[in-house]
């Protein structure tokens, strides 16, 4: 067995990694960047490495640099994560080169399954179902019209270097296929560093079935069941679960299999999943569920199949790496209950899932489910990284237990003022599609607003709170056994409300102000005064940079008339783009942005003068 692992990552999958080699007594090492010197990661680790500043490039993202950590440590192997550099296989290659043991697939392996056409090729060659499409050579956007038109709309255009849900576009009509088509090819040339495209089938009722396989290097390979990812925001999972909601014991051996086939095509060693799309317009059926792509590493979802099957999969990947045969054959495995998993993002879905940056004062997450998280109260949420901050991870006898309870554990969630999506997970997991195993791949972008967290908490929660924030000392001109009557006003997350109720009763101890936490969200109450009378100044017109980021575009100049919610311009950061818009209407009095420019937080970007003055 390893003696010592170095992790080549960050966040919640760092601290995962680490409990488990923890447990079999291998000794840990950290690497982190700037921005994380006082990350859990490092802290939970028995020895860190700094490698570099902040931004990835220059830090998680260069291998030399991880390898010199290793070396310099005496850590034996390196467990790569998910994300960064786990399904690079140059950098796979150049860990074995310096002597090191790599806790993962063989760079073959890697290579084989790294683009998608490639990889689709060889499941074809393997007898593994795959989703009908073009997968030429031929990159000529008349030629990929063709292809198109004969596999019939709507179509998916697909970068085949694709990943984390990037560079795809669905075409419904052969009118737009060229805007598309050019589109998706910008976007997967600047994401991915090539531009090269298929094109699938799209498939209606979409379902994303995944198996989760498991290869060792004597040759052994086994699957550890399903996991249903359909709960998904712009192609990127939001709330997983395992086993899979409707999915009967032949269809199961069916796609198992199927995917035992994928991973043998490989000669796949370690943990490795098999991702399908299905068809579910009539249930799941073996006929209707095709290979889309293998990530060969471990995915973030792993933890509901860890649930149901008692496996602690990481074990599985430390003794695979040491070159043990795998813990359990096939007929050792069984599926034991439900699970399900919530990611849980610092980002306000009321801002269009705006990633949201700074430090967490109040952070929470009960013990009533299973957290795999990087951060703590206390922690900063920096503007580099993946918006992430925990996964949530409910088991249940059944499909209904795991469901209510992992949905009690995000209602109860404290995030704060760092927004997060526990509201939104909230209303997802209480939807009566998603209650009722319904989902496909659609269903958020349906039913967006119908998921929308409330803006503010219910009178009664505020009343309950201003009460307790007053204690038994009345506000001027109140007096507390009045009733009804009206509390008074008080801030909001720096907003006044007023707030009346019937009855009080008095809380314990009067308080600046305290935080109300309903159905996963998180607010502060504030005495107007304790917080310096009316808040900021507002509807100046003044265009703040949300966060650090980069200026992609800008649609208007200066002296432009724009009408309300017009966009100015657009801004990436945190991986994604975020369109700022006009307050009201009125005239571009101010320009300071550029395209390409890179800006700070707060800095004033334009500034809109209402028509009227
Ligand atoms: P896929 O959708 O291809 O299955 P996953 O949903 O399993 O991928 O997630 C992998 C994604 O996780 C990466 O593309 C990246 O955006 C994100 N990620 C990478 N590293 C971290 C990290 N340390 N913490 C949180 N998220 C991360
Ligand atoms: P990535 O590498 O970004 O994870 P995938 O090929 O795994 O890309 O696709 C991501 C998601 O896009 C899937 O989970 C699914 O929701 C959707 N998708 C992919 N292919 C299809 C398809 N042919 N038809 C319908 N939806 C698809
Ligand atoms: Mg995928």
């Amino acid at each position: 067995m390893l003696k010592s692992l170095l992790i080549a990552n960050r966040g919640e999958i760092a601290c995962r990694i680490i409990r488990t080699a923890r447990e079999m007594g291998i000794r840990t090492v950290a690497v982190y960047s700037d921005a994380d010197a006082n990350a859990l990661h490092v802290r939970q680790a028995d020895d860190a490495v700094h490698i570099g500043p902040s931004p990835v490039r220059e830090s998680y993202l260069v291998g030399d640099k991880i390898i010199a950590a290793a070396r310099q440590t005496g850590a034996e192997a390196i467990h790569p994560g998910y994300g960064f550099l786990s399904e690079n296989a140059d950098f796979a290659q150049s860990v074995k080169d310096a002597g090191l043991i790599w806790v993962g697939p063989n760079p073959a392996s890697i290579r084989a399954m790294g683009l998608k056409d490639a990889a689709k090729e060889r499941m074809i060659a393997a007898g593994v179902p795959v989703t009908p499409g073009y997968l030429g050579e031929d990159q000529r956007p008349d030629h990929l019209k063709a292809e198109a038109d004969k596999i019939g709309y709507p179509v998916l255009i697909k970068a085949v270097a694709g990943g984390g849900g990037k560079g795809m576009r669905r075409v419904d009509a052969a009118e737009d296929f060229a805007d598309m088509l050019q589109s998706c090819q910008r976007e997967a040339a600047s994401s991915f560093g090539d531009d090269r495209v298929l094109i699938e089938k799209y498939i209606l009722s979409p379902r994303h079935i995944e198996v989760q396989v498991f290869g060792d290097s004597h040759g052994n390979v086994v699957h550890l069941f399903e996991r249903d990812c359909s709960l998904q925001r712009r192609h990127q999972k939001v709330i997983e679960e395992a086993p899979a909601p409707g999915m009967d014991a032949d269809t199961r051996e069916a796609i198992c299999a199927a995917a035992v086939r994928a991973a043998q095509a490989v000669d796949y060693v370690g943990a490795g999943t098999i991702e399908f799309i299905a068809d579910a317009s009539e249930g799941l059926r073996a006929d209707r569920i095709w290979f889309m792509e293998m990530n060969t590493r471990l995915q973030v979802e792993h933890p509901v199949t860890e649930e149901i099957t008692g496996q602690d999969l990481v074990e599985w990947q430390l003794r695979v790496a040491s070159g043990e045969p795998l813990p359990c054959a096939q007929d050792e495995l069984e599926i034991n209950g439900w699970a399900m998993e919530a990611r849980l993002y610092a980002e306000d879905p009321a801002k269009g899932f705006l990633p949201s940056i700074g430090r967490l004062e109040a952070f929470d997450l009960g013990d009533e489910a299973r957290i795999d998280t990087g951060v703590e109260q206390g922690a900063d949420i920096s503007p580099f990284y993946d918006p992430m901050i925990a996964k949530v991870i409910a088991w249940g006898e059944d499909r209904e237990e795991a469901r209510e309870t992992l949905a009690d554990a995000l209602s109860d969630a404290i995030v704060w003022p760092v927004r997060s999506n526990a509201g939104f997970l909230v209303e997802a997991l209480e939807h009566h599609a998603f209650a009722s195993g319904e989902v496909d791949t659609g269903l958020i972008a349906r039913e967006g607003d119908a998921l929308m967290p409330n803006a503010k908490p219910s009178e009664e929660a505020l009343a309950d709170a201003a009460a307790a924030l007053i204690g038994d000392v009345p506000m001027a001109g109140f007096r507390l056994n009045a009733a009804p009557r009206t509390l008074g006003t008080f801030l909001l997350d720096g907003a006044p409300v007023t707030i009346d109720r019937a009855d009080p009763e008095a809380g314990s101890q009067p308080t600046e102000n305290l935080l109300i936490a309903e159905d996963g969200q998180t607010w502060q109450l504030a005495h107007w005064r304790a917080a310096g009378g009316a808040g900021g100044a507002t509807g100046d017109g003044a265009i703040l940079a949300p966060m650090p980021g980069r200026v992609i575009s800008v649609d208007v100049a200066a002296g432009d008339t724009v009408t309300k919610g017009q966009k100015l311009l657009t801004l990436e950061a945190m991986k994604m783009e975020h369109g700022l818009t006009a307050p009201f209407d009125g005239t571009v009095a101010e320009l300071n942005a550029s395209s390409g420019a890179q800006v700070q937080v707060d800095a004033l970007l334009a500034r809109i003068e209402k028509i009227d003055g």
